[in-house]
């Protein structure tokens, strides 16, 4: 039996980790497909306060993981594959086996939604990224294809459009589905230029990204396009299949939640979960933090009972 078990080891599973077993809580870490999450995909992480020259992606995920060690927190390479917290302990199923815990912290982030084209896993954090806010300062002078047609397609190209020296949008449709305020400032700016009825079809690349292949879906004709990075744009659902009937969802798959609690007395949720505006490691360490203390409240309050 454990006190808490954490789903995820991103970073709000592994700050929530820390802070568990800091509390003396006994802590398992179900880490799912990537320990570190979606920062182990990121190559330079600029914006984590106290590493003022930056660090790499993978050291800070371990960095976060052994300091979750350091306080006893276990960890469990598997994906969790079901829950059930219709009674307590809560059940949480990993491999063949039912683990039982007395709280459960759910912090299995957001998968971004792929193209499906060759060339896109092979070269995911190598000119192919997913977040702007993240690495638009990388493709200063450089040329970038931001792939999508929504309202965050066209921000994200806009804010690309100060340090890309060229920002071409390309989206399936004959128009975009973004606001008429944020297409009038991408029209306005003279970096960005849209492709409309067109699809990639393969991203190119060595070592990183060095083009795209094009395909117009109106003429059939399919071209080579040299560019430095392609930003995924098409949008992101959270990781939470495994909840469907335990825990009440909005359509697109998010917790409905109160701040960090769910309707579950004992079961919290931390990090790009609850987060559909800032989705950066520092505020999802920010709300994995609340969400263990609310753990250790709800678990101190139950034991003195
Ligand atoms: C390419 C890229 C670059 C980025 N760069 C930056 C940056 O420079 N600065 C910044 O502040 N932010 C950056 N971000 C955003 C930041 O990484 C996210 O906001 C943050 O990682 C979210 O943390 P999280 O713990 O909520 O979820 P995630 O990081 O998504 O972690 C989810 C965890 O859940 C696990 N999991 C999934 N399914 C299961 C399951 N069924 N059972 C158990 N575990 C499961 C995964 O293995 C993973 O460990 C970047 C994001 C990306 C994709």
């Amino acid at each position: 039996m454990y006190d808490v078990i954490v789903l995820g080891a991103g970073p709000a599973g592994l700050t929530a980790a820390l802070d568990t077993a800091r509390a003396r809580m006994k802590t398992l870490v179900v880490a799912g497909p990537m320990i570190g999450g979606q920062i182990a995909f990121t190559y330079q992480v600029d914006n984590y306060p106290g590493f003022y020259e930056g660090i790499t992606g993978p050291e800070l995920s371990e960095r976060f993981k052994v300091h979750a060690e350091r306080f006893g927190a276990v960890f469990h390479d598997a994906s969790a594959i079901g829950v059930d917290f219709s009674g307590t302990p809560y059940k949480v199923m990993v491999d063949d086996r039912v683990l039982d815990a007395r709280s459960v912290i759910l912090a299995m982030g957001m998968n971004h939604k792929k193209l499906g084209v060759p060339g896109e896993d092979r070269l995911m954090g190598r000119g192919v990224f997913v977040c702007s806010t993240c690495d638009a300062a990388l493709y200063e002078d450089r040329k970038v294809v931001v792939v999508g047609g929504g309202d965050s397609a066209i921000q994200e190209a806009l804010d690309l459009a100060r340090f890309a020296s060229d920002v071409t949008i390309v989206h399936r449709k004959g128009e975009t589905r973004a606001c008429k305020c944020l297409m009038e400032k991408a029209i306005n700016e003279p970096k960005i230029r849209f492709q409309y009825n067109t699809v990639v079809t393969e991203i190119l690349g060595d070592k990183r990204v060095s083009g795209v292949r094009l395909s117009d879906l109106k003429t059939g004709e399919s071209r080579v396009v040299e560019t430095d990075g392609v930003l995924l744009a098409i949008g992101w659902e959270p990781n939470t299949s495994i909840l469907r009937g335990h825990v009440e969802l909005d359509e697109v798959g998010f917790p409905l939640t109160d701040g960090v609690k769910t309707g579950i007395k004992g079961v919290f949720v931390g990090g790009d979960l609850i987060d559909k505006t800032y989705r950066q490691v520092v505020t999802s360490c920010g709300s994995g933090c609340a969400a263990a203390l609310e753990a250790i409240h709800w678990l101190e309050g139950v034991s003195s009972r």
